[in-house]
């Protein structure tokens, strides 16, 4: 978190956004209104994860015109694909956004050593706790909101998130502006505005993540097919709901 961040306005803040009534009221707004509403209630206690998908650029298109000082944050596993570590330079080119590449405390190396190999093959559920969950708890303390890039129509427990909520898992708000949006209107936006993508998504890709938990998937499966193949496992556990998001 900035050092110039001030603690007492975090409280003020907090406790007069009325979350639920924003939800309500901003169902129906479009991308740009959520994020200026978040912008203007939150700012500068208002962050961003992004791994870099075609809806997290499609946000810090907008971000770069609405609040382009907004603290963006990728979480840097050591497992991503270099494609994916390449577009944060394209993103910083095109729009002077440092996407900051929050890691583990542990190198995979590292990691590695200490399982006996990688833990992606026999617990995947541990590694993304290690590697993403926990750096994400400590990515987001000081800051009141949020920003996410998930859409209803990409899972089921998706489909249950709303526009602006409370996210309990790591004590703040949590505001998701793509949530009505589909795929058709991401890669629309995307076209349109000439927004940078991960290569990837032209080569069978249209979900990445972590290389060794990504396949390409056949034309007409499902968008997150790639994710985990093979496991019951769909999430890694960022976007998991509790009972206080619904
Ligand atoms: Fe580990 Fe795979 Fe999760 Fe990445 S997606 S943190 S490699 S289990």
């Amino acid at each position: 978190m900035s050092a110039e961040l001030d603690t007492e306005s975090e409280s003020a803040t907090l406790a007069r956004v009325d979350w639920d009534e924003a939800a309500g009221r901003l169902a129906e707004a479009s991308p740009r209104e959520i994020l200026g509403w978040a912008v203007e209630t939150f700012f500068p206690r208002l962050t961003m994860a992004t791994a870099f998908g075609p809806e997290g650029c499609a946000i810090l298109h907008m971000l770069a015109e609405i609040e382009p000082r907004v603290r963006v944050f990728n979480l840097d596993t050591g497992y991503q694909f270099a494609e994916t570590l390449a577009l944060r330079d394209r993103i910083a080119e095109r729009y002077g956004i440092e996407v900051e590449l929050v890691r583990p405390e542990t190198t995979v190396a590292e990691y590695e050593a200490s399982h006996e190999g990688p833990l992606y093959v026999v617990n995947p559920d541990q590694c993304c706790h290690d590697r993403k969950l926990v750096p994400l708890r400590r990515a987001v303390v000081g800051y009141d909101a949020w920003i996410s890039a998930i859409r209803a129509e990409q899972s089921a427990h998706r489909a249950r998130a709303r526009v602006v909520g409370w996210d309990a898992k790591f004590g703040l708000v949590k505001v998701n502006p793509l949530l009505r949006w589909t795929k058709r209107d991401v890669w629309a936006f995307v076209v349109t505005n000439q927004v940078p993508y991960n290569p990837l998504h032209d080569q069978g890709y249209p979900s990445i993540g972590c290389w060794p938990c990504t396949r390409a998937v056949r034309s007409g499966d499902d968008e997150r097919a790639g994710r985990w193949a093979g496991q019951a496992k769909t999430e890694c556990g960022l976007h998991s709901l509790d009972s206080s998001q619904l």
